[in-house]
C-alpha cells in the first residue's frame, strides 16, 4: 500500500518525490555511516606566527563514502544537525580527536569545532569532560570552537553551558567572527579565549583595503579584551606578513598545511619560514 501511494504521489509531484526519496535516503545513509565508522577526522595545523610552528591543530570531520567518496562537512553536518545525529557523531569526533591528541607534544592544543545543537543536548559539559578523562588530553590543551548561534539562544542555554565548559579548563573560541549578524555584542557575553578571524577577511587581504582594516581593527579589539586572534585560509606569503604587521597571533592555512590525516601530521618544525 505504502509503495502504490507513492506512485501515485510521484504521478502527480514528480520533482518534489525524488527529492523527498532521496532526502530520506541521504539520512538513512548517514546514520548508517556512523555505525559502519566512515567517518574521518582530519587534522589542520595552526602556527603561531612569531615562529610558524604548530601551537593547535583543528580536527575537522570527513565522511568517507563507499560510492561517492570523500565528503566534505558542509555538505552533510547540516542534515546531521537537523536529524539529530550531530550528538552521537559529535561525541565521536571528541573522543577520537582528544585521543589521537594526547600523543602530541604538550605545547600543542587540539582545536574540535562544536555545533549549536551539541549545547542543547543537555550533557555536553560531561561528553567533553568524559573525553578528557579517557583520554588523559588535559583540558588546558583543548580548545571548543564555536559560533554565535550558540548564543542566539533566546534561553541563554548556550551561554550557561559556555560558562560550565570554561569551568573544566577547556579554551573556548570564538568562530567564523565577522560572518553573523552583531558579532560585537556577543564579544561582551563571554570572556572567549580567542577570535578566529574568517577567511573570508583573509582572502582579499592584500588586494582590500577594506579587508586589511577590518582585520587590524579585530585584532585591536580582541587585544584590548585580552582575547587572542587566529587568522583563518592564510594561503600565501604575502597574507602572513600582513597578518604580522597586524599584530595577529595566530595563522592556519594552506601555507601551512591542508588537513590530513593524523599520521602526516608535522608538529616538531616551522611550516613556514619565519620572518
Ligand atoms: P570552519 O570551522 O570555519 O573550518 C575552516 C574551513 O576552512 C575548513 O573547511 C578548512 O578545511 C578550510 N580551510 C583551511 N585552510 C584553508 C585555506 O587556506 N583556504 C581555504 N579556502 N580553506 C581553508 P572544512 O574542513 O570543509 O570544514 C567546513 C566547516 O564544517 C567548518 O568550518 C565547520 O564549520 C564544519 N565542521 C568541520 N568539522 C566539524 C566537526 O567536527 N564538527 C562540527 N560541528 N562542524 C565541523
Ligand atoms: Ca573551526
Ligand atoms: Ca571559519
Ligand atoms: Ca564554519
Amino acid at each position: 500500500a505504502k509503495g502504490d501511494g507513492r506512485g501515485c504521489y510521484r504521478f502527480f509531484e514528480p520533482a518534489m518525490d525524488a527529492d523527498a526519496q532521496l532526502q530520506r535516503e541521504f539520512e538513512f545513509e548517514l546514520r548508517e555511516a556512523l555505525v559502519r565508522k566512515e567517518f574521518e577526522i582530519h587534522f589542520q595545523p595552526i602556527v603561531d606566527i612569531a615562529t610558524c610552528r604548530p601551537c593547535a591543530v583543528e580536527a575537522l570531520v570527513r565522511w568517507r563514502h563507499p560510492d561517492h567518496g570523500l565528503i566534505p562537512p558542509d555538505k552533510f553536518i547540516p542534515v546531521a544537525e537537523e536529524i539529530g545525529l550531530i550528538i552521537p557523531l559529535g561525541e565521536w569526533i571528541l573522543d577520537t580527536a582528544c585521543r589521537i591528541a594526547a600523543a602530541w607534544p604538550a605545547d600543542v592544543r587540539l582545536a574540535v569545532n562544536l555545533s549549536a545543537v551539541q549545547f542543547r543536548s543537555g550533557n555536553l559539559v560531561e561528553v567533553v569532560r568524559d573525553a578528557l578523562a579517557r583520554s588523559g588530553l588535559p583540558a588546558a590543551r583543548l580548545e571548543l570552537e564555536i559560533t554565535e548561534s550558540v548564543l542566539l539562544q533566546k534561553d541563554h542555554g548556550g551561554l550557561a553551558v559556555l560558562h560550565d565548559l570554561a569551568a573544566l579548563g577547556v579554551h573556548i573560541v570564538l568562530d567564523d567572527f565577522g560572518t553573523g549578524y552583531s558579532s560585537l555584542s556577543y564579544l561582551q557575553l563571554f570572556p572567549f579565549s580567542k577570535i578566529k578571524i574568517d577567511k573570508s577577511f583573509v582572502a582579499d587581504l592584500p588586494t582590500r583595503s577594506d579587508c586589511a582594516a577590518i582585520v587590524c581593527t579585530v585584532v585591536n579589539l580582541a587585544k584590548a579584551l585580552d582575547m587572542g586572534t587566529t587568522a583563518e585560509g592564510v594561503e600565501t606569503v604575502e597574507q602572513l606578513e600582513l597578518l604580522r604587521a597586524a599584530g595577529c597571533r595566530e595563522a592556519q592555512g594552506w601555507l601551512f598545511g591542508r588537513p590530513g590525516v593524523a599520521g602526516a601530521l608535522v608538529l616538531d618544525q616551522p611550516l613556514a619560514a619565519p620572518r
